[in-house]
């Protein structure tokens, strides 16, 4: 799968917002959105002063926000969305459950890792096990009672021990239990979309694919 290879700051400029994309850098490093918020390019700082944006555009902005938070291209982000459309309850909030359920974002959540890009490439370079596997799948959905765990050799990796020293590791969401000192930790329940601690209006995104 190709992955974004550009400058990540620029992401969340186009949005005018910080998403935290590049983890403890973000707290530590002049953060370019302080610096200059409004989108990159020629005509950035014109789209800020341009007074209303179109219906579609505020819902277009909302999913390229969502996917770039979860570091996903636009195919793997529409087959998760028509996934979510197909089960019962509502389509906005299956989906970021099942976007908070992919084992990266898991290994992002326990601490493992700073970023969900860093915790990807955890999972890639097959540092991670779920249930005692090594599972090298960064959309891998996970369920309650799956235990996700650093692979006994690489519990003491200097990225993993970092991120969990880091002061700006956000707290550990109630529907994963970890177990700090042995780098292991279980999904003890599905979340809710009370438990997603995002501020994301997931209907614009409903409304944008349904048209
Ligand atoms: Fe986004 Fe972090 Fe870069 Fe700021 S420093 S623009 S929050 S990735």
């Amino acid at each position: 799968m190709a992955r974004y290879k550009g400058a990540v700051c620029k992401l969340c400029r186009r949005e005018t917002q910080k998403l935290f994309l590049k983890g403890r850098k973000c707290y530590t490093e002049k953060c370019p959105v302080d610096r200059r918020a409004y989108p990159p390019g020629q005509h950035g700082p014109a789209q800020v002063r341009r007074r209303k944006q179109s219906e579609y555009a505020v819902q277009l902005r909302e999913k390229q926000k969502v996917k770039r938070i979860y570091g996903l291209h636009e195919k793997q982000f529409r087959t998760l969305f028509e996934k979510a459309n197909h089960r019962e309850g509502i389509t906005g909030e299956n989906m970021l459950i099942s976007l908070e359920s992919r084992l990266d974002n898991i290994v992002f959540r326990m601490g493992f890792a700073a970023s969900r890009a860093a915790a990807r490439q955890l999972v890639r370079h097959r540092h991670i096990e779920v249930n005692g596997r090594t599972l090298d799948v960064p959309s891998a959905q996970m369920g309650p009672g799956d235990e996700i765990a650093v692979r006994a050799k690489d519990k003491d990796l200097m990225l993993v021990q970092e991120s969990l020293e880091s002061r700006t590791r956000p707290a550990l969401v109630d529907w994963l239990a970890l177990d700090e000192k042995n780098r292991v930790g279980r999904m003890t329940r599905r979340p809710t979309r009370q438990d997603i601690p995002m501020a994301v209006q997931e209907q614009l995104i409903v409304e944008l694919y349904s048209k």
